[in-house]
């Protein structure tokens, strides 16, 4: 059976900053499923499918085929045969991802993909849904939260690093919207499972988080 840690929280909480680093550290593939739903967003997005149709998403969305591989220990997200990971991390993409995730054609689709991953591999998968619904029975399971303050202005600093304009408001306005699409959706939402260990980094640097689940990491491995 494969060794499995599900990380799940809201957006911009650094998870795959941690799992990426947890992953490295404690020799696991690191699995991002965000994405694996962005992917599907900018395929919607380039099909020019009104985010308001459901039932054109879940249509369109069969005509999708999302595969992932790892080249130099980087995951690659292939949309129909084409490296899309240049195009995945935009707002536009991530808002997108967002509304089309809330489908479940595109979830059951996503889903079977990302459990086959974890059954043939020792990993690290980070998303919303992770503990709830994807890996139940996951070695170990966090849910890695922080204020929409602190997550927005880490948004923002990573933007302005990269010479983007940006405007701090509207980001923290866009974050707590995807919050609650993400945590209020019929199918799978946003939750903490049961099991799993709640880790606030709104007052913890990078290397505090890591530090924080690598102890709980092997103390379940023990
Ligand atoms: O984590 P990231 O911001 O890349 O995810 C983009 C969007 O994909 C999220 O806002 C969420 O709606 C969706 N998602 C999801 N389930 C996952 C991972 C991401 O619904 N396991």
């Amino acid at each position: 059976m494969s060794y499995n840690v599900a990380i799940d929280g809201p957006a911009g909480a650094g998870k795959s900053t941690i799992a990426k680093a947890v992953a490295k550290k404690m020799n696991l593939i690191y699995v991002d499923t965000g994405a694996m739903y962005r992917a599907m967003a900018l395929f919607m997005i380039r099909e020019q499918v009104d985010e308001n149709d459901a039932a054109a998403i879940s249509g369109k969305c069969q005509e999708a085929d999302i595969t992932i591989r790892y080249e130099n220990g980087e995951q690659v997200v292939y949309l129909n045969g084409e490296n899309v990971n240049a195009f995945l991390r935009t707002e536009e993409v991530g808002n997108m991802a967002s509304v089309t995730s809330a489908q479940p054609a595109v979830r059951r689709k996503l889903v079977e993909l990302q459990q086959v991953l974890a059954a043939k591999s020792d990993c690290i998968m980070d998303g919303r849904d992770i503990g709830t619904c994807v890996l139940p029975n996951a070695q170990v399971k966090i849910y890695l939260t922080a204020s929409s303050e602190v997550r927005a202005k880490r948004r923002y600093d990573e933007l302005t690093a990269k010479g983007e304009s940006c405007d701090l408001a509207q980001i923290k306005a866009d974050i707590e919207d995807r919050d609650h699409r993400d945590m209020t959706r019929e199918t799978s939402p946003l939750k903490q499972a049961e099991d799993a260990i709640l880790v606030d980094s709104s007052d913890l640097t990078v290397e505090e988080v890591i530090e924080k689940i690598m102890g709980i990491c092997e103390r379940a491995r023990r």
